[in-house]
């Protein structure tokens, strides 16, 4: 049995591993298609870390040289703290993160990472350092333990179930006929997008990648959801240098600094605390957001309680 067991077990591996190389490449094709421009420079080395800070030097960008999309952003990401942006839509907040993955180059300026301009070293040890979590999670059509071991594919199974736990998935996953071995993705069990979000934050515990970029959901989520995922988001960013891209500003309150972008410009920064004390854009966005919730609020008590 065995000796037939091994080849087939052998023959899966290899499939395993081209079907991820497959999904690398579409990866790849996806950046490529974004901008065939960005290479490694000759001879990049490998990217140091040490800390590591990030920072946006006078970083200005457009997509079309007509819409200027950052008109000079400079902020730093300290070792180790949480770092949010927020501001209107359309204000450039993702694109910032896209820049920090150089899916694009800054047109002047420059982001670096201890210190190191991040066009001068290998994109593959640039990305190998961070983790995100994006707005929408893609999933492969597989079980859910391979796509929460695709941050590190090496991972034993009890590695994978501690990373569910921790990403608030885990007891979900348990209550499934067949667990960890569900299939999910487009032929298999549909995952909610908050679920598919724990997926992602699971991988990224797993990754343990020494940056990390969360950009938020902007599809609303109940308040128990948020509340879970919030939890989730704390846990992989503690000790972590983070930069929060934030839709909704609940998310935000505990970062170390918050950056309000407005038009490409940094509008305003400080803390919560500070950036209501300053009554100005912040404060304006953050009272809207309380009205709407608080009116959501009571939509659904009269829902429930008719
Ligand atoms: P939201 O909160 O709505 O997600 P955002 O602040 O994250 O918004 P970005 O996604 O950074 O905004 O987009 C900033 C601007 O750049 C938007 O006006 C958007 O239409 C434009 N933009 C984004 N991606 C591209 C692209 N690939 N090509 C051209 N314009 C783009």
């Amino acid at each position: 049995m065995m000796q037939i067991y091994r080849p087939l077990n052998q023959i899966g591996f290899v499939y395993r591993e081209i079907r991820q190389g497959l999904a690398d490449i579409e990866a790849m094709f996806r950046l490529l298609d974004q901008d065939p421009e960005i290479e490694d420079k000759a001879g990049a080395g490998a990217l140091k870390l040490d800390g590591p800070v990030l920072a946006f030097e006078n970083v200005h960008f457009h997509y079309d040289p007509d819409r200027p999309i950052l008109k000079g952003v400079s902020f730093t990401v300290p070792a180790g703290k949480t770092i949010a942006v927020v501001g209107p839509s359309g204000a450039g907040k993702s694109t910032i993160s896209r820049l920090i993955f150089r899916f694009y180059d800054a047109i002047e300026g420059r982001v670096t990472i201890d210190g190191q301009d991040i066009r001068d070293v290998t994109q593959s040890s640039l990305r190998a350092a961070i983790g995100m979590v994006p707005q929408d999670t893609v999933l492969f059509n597989d079980t859910i333990a391979y796509n929460i071991a695709y941050g590190r594919p090496n991972a034993t199974d009890e590695e994978i179930r501690a990373a569910a736990r921790m990403a608030q998935i885990g007891p979900f996953i348990e209550t499934l006929p067949n667990g960890y071995n569900t299939q999910v993705g487009e032929r298999g069990l549909k995952l909610s997008g908050g679920e598919k979000q724990r997926v992602a934050i699971a991988r990224t515990l797993l990754k343990a990648p020494p940056i990390l970029i969360l950009d938020e959901a902007t599809s609303a989520l109940d308040t128990h959801t948020e509340r879970e995922i919030q939890s989730a988001l704390d846990t992989v960013s503690r000790g972590r240098t983070t930069l929060v891209i934030a839709h909704r500003l609940s998310t935000v309150v505990d970062a170390d600094e918050i950056i309000v972008l407005r038009e490409g410009m940094i509008a305003e920064r400080g803390t919560h605390a500070g950036l209501l004390a300053q009554n100005g854009l912040y404060a304006q966005m953050w009272n809207r957001q309380r009205e709407a919730a608080e009116a959501s609020e009571r939509l659904r008590a009269a829902e429930d309680d008719p």
